[in-house]
């Protein structure tokens, strides 16, 4: 069994000039590598380790309310609730899971974060990978319905009405960290700065020198640190995700982490690696998430309908789509090889 989890991005971040001060931690959570860099001019005044400090307080917070690993965070209270009673739960937490339904309304199931069930049943990225059982997949799948779990706003409670049901917030959990943390440095006057949480990337400002942050996108085919693409980026979020992630091997057959609720079964794609771009880190890691079961077609018609984000797609065939307006923003991105080729995206007739 092989099991990979490779951060999908890499940042140019050098700084010319030298006029700056820098600087930047590197800490293992949210089960994965969470870097923040920050800049600052030199002739400014500026805590940056303080900066640091409340910013990775920040993220261990957001981890200790919705981890599912741990049993004493209010994600798995209310998990231990399920069939029992509602759980209330603090405004923070109400909040990103009333956003993650809201992304399972959009995707219309794509994304679902009652997928909990099915994520332990596979077991990826556990020591408990393996290929389930026909039967205790079917058996699952009624306990994915996202539709009938209760969030009461006034109360700020969360009840899964049948037992064995659970929340699973790790394909926007990162996201939202992102985004929290953007606002927090904000708040903080800071006006440059790189967070990574495991690829999920949101920027402030621009870097250090002043040029738009360039962030390259690993190629899913190649040794871990090769992009296939590179964009520019200033006050925003880029989110890779791709079934190279993490997965495990058997017979042949790759088994990727995002699943599909549908079927029960990793969601069968061609696409190979998918970024997504936009002001919502959130949005993007859970739309991210979503591609991958809705497939190219809908993904791209889906994106379009949305004012705030943009998307490209690698599908394993060689090509490159992109929504239309990164498409025409030809100074914004570029191929780094010539291995893929680029289509323009051609909405099937509906
Ligand atoms: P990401 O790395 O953001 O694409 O998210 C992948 C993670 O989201 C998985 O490891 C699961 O925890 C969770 N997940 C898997 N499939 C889905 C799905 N269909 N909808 C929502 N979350 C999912
Ligand atoms: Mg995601």
């Amino acid at each position: 069994m092989l099991c990979a989890c490779v951060l999908s991005l890499c940042v140019f971040s050098s700084c010319s000039g030298g006029k700056v001060q820098e600087f930047s931690r590197t800490e293992l959570m949210l089960g994965t590598v969470c870097r923040i860099t920050i800049t600052a001019p030199e002739s400014k005044r500026f805590d940056g380790d303080s900066a640091l400090e409340a910013a990775f307080a920040k993220i261990a917070d957001i981890e200790r309310r919705i981890s599912r690993l741990s049993p004493d965070t209010e994600l798995s209270r209310i998990n231990a609730q399920a069939g029992v009673a509602p759980v209330v739960v603090s405004e923070d937490t109400f909040k990103i899971i009333s956003t993650a339904f809201d992304y399972a309304v959009l995707t219309d199931g794509a994304f679902n974060p009652a997928i909990g069930p099915l994520v332990s049943l596979w077991g990826i990225n556990t020591e408990n990978e393996n290929i389930p059982t026909e039967e205790d997949i079917s058996q699952m799948l009624p306990l994915l319905d996202w539709r009938s779990v209760e969030l009461d706003e006034a109360a700020r409670s969360v009840f899964l009405p049948v037992e064995g049901m659970s929340l699973d917030l790790g394909g926007i959990g990162k996201g939202y960290a992102a985004d929290e943390v953007g606002t927090l440095l904000r708040e903080r006057g800071v006006s440059s700065a790189l967070i990574n949480l495991g690829g999920n990337i949101l920027v402030i400002g621009s870097r250090g020198d002043g040029q738009p942050w360039r962030i390259g996108v690993q190629d899913p085919d190649d040794d871990r640190g090769v992009y296939f693409l590179s964009l520019t980026l200033t006050d925003g979020s880029i989110v890779t995700s791709g079934p190279y992630e993490r997965f495990f091997e058997q017979d042949g057959v790759v088994y990727h982490h995002i699943l599909d609720s549908a079927t029960g079964y990793p969601a069968e794609t061609h696409i190979a690696s998918v970024s997504l771009l936009g002001t919502s880190s959130t949005a993007a890691d859970a739309l991210s998430t979503a591609t991958f079961v809705l497939g190219l077609d809908r993904s791209l018609r889906l994106l379009e309908s949305l004012p705030d984000v943009d998307g490209v797609f690698l599908l394993d065939d060689g090509t490159v789509h992109m929504t239309d307006a990164l498409y025409r923003d030809t100074d914004r991105w570029r191929i780094a090889t010539d291995q893929y080729r680029i289509v323009r995206f051609q909405p099937l007739p509906r």
